[in-house]
């Protein structure tokens, strides 16, 4: 397999047996990105035609492409039914919503169409997963890394918790939506897919450091999605079809990558944490926090900061993200790159610095300043720079 060539809806289906050890698989039956992708339903679609299809929009959504899948299954001799969530402000992915689907969802139908992004696929990932009903996702906008991912983080309860789910059956996004998707949703997006940069080396710190498992050919697998969005960040700004498929890409292939480890360490580290820090801060003072990736851009930002004040005590043997190179992409991108512009006070902030590794059990270079003794004196640093 070569790595560079190779193009995201080549991966479905997909198993071997990898140098780490494991037998990766893609337990996805098809992935496309183009135009006009609503046509190529029906064909996905004849193994369930003799039971319904049920779309899942919102207002929003079902306006932008749902109306339009919903028309043209009628046209194909399908039977369809849909939901449309009444959305004012944001669909919290709670247990009304997930109630409301059930009682909706028919007991003859034979897949589920979700039309939407982060929300709407949450909410039908775990419907589709408890209901053993298999769902398709059409992305409408390049704004997160969720959509080939096999957990939905849902709000139960009043609080965030993430549920173990499944893969969708298919993941399509039409080009024409997905370009013309809001910019704090692309930033969002292009926040997400930079913050793997520090991921990867909170994994690589974790390989060296705890002899973590660690596959090589899943790191570089993302490492060229990474790149194609980097090259392009100015026209991901522009919002260039090419650039912003490539965005979207890159965000499929980091949950399909997910998959294939067993975690999210090819996707998800220390810049995570204090994104995860800021919103749990945010969530429980009532006030909004701007979408995931935002933060974690500039969580990678603040992270790669960090690398560079451990590398002065510590001797790190790869190539590490340089903070200007970070903040450059992400002002080439037209993205926030500082915690200030994001929202984020200054104590706030401090404190996530120090704090952010208790989030979740898993070795980054947080722990690692910790260990050094030097979290705390960094915490003060950067707030200092930023304040
Ligand atoms: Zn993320
Ligand atoms: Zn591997």
């Amino acid at each position: 397999m070569n790595l560079k060539e190779i193009k995201i809806g080549d991966l479905t289906g997909y198993s071997f047996e990898c140098g780490c050890g494991k037998t990766h698989s893609v337990d996805i039956k098809k992935i496309s990105i183009g135009n006009g992708i609503y046509k190529e339903l029906p064909g996905i679609l004849e193994p369930f035609k003799q039971k319904k299809v049920f779309i899942v929009a919102d207002t929003h959504t079902y306006g932008i492409y749902g109306e339009k899948v919903y028309n043209s299954l009628l046209e194909t001799g399908f039977s369809v039914a849909v939901h449309v969530y009444e959305t004012k402000g944001h669909l919290i992915p709670n247990e009304e919503a997930i109630g409301r689907l059930v009682v909706e969802i028919g007991s003859d139908t034979g897949m589920l169409i979700a039309v939407g992004s982060g929300t709407i696929n949450d909410i039908s990932r775990i419907i589709s997963s408890r209901m053993g009903i298999p769902y398709i996702i059409i992305g409408t906008a390049p704004s997160m890394d969720g959509y080939a991912s096999t957990v939905s983080p849902l709000i139960i309860n009043g609080f965030k918790k993430t549920y173990e789910a499944v893969y969708p059956y298919a993941i399509l996004g039409d080009m024409e939506i997905i370009k013309a998707a809001p910019k704090e949703m692309i930033c969002a997006g292009f926040g997400d897919i930079l913050g793997k940069l520090t991921a990867l080396s909170d994994w690589r710190l974790s390989r060296k450091i705890n002899n973590e498992y660690y596959c090589e050919t899943s790191v570089e697998l993302v490492e060229v999605a990474i790149n194609k969005c980097i090259d392009n960040a100015r026209g991901i700004a522009a919002r260039e079809e090419q650039a912003i498929a490539y965005l979207m890409e890159a965000l499929i292939l980091s949950g399909v990558v997910m998959g294939m480890v067993g975690n999210s360490r090819p996707a998800s580290g220390s810049e995570h944490h204090l994104s995860h820090y800021w919103e749990i801060d945010a969530l429980a003072k009532g006030i909004e926090h701007p979408l995931h990736g935002n933060s974690v851009g500039v969580g990678t930002v603040i992270i790669s900061r960090m690398y560079e004040k451990v590398k002065e005590k510590y001797s790190i043997d790869f190539t590490l993200p340089a903070p200007d190179f970070v903040v450059e992409q992400l002002k080439n991108a037209g993205c926030i790159y500082d915690p200030k512009t994001l929202g984020i006070e200054k104590e706030v902030f401090r404190q996530s610095v120090i704090h952010a590794k208790e989030i979740r059990p898993r070795y980054t270079v947080l722990q690692l300043a910790q260990d050094l003794g030097i979290l705390e004196q960094a915490a003060d640093e950067l707030a200092e720079l930023y304040y």
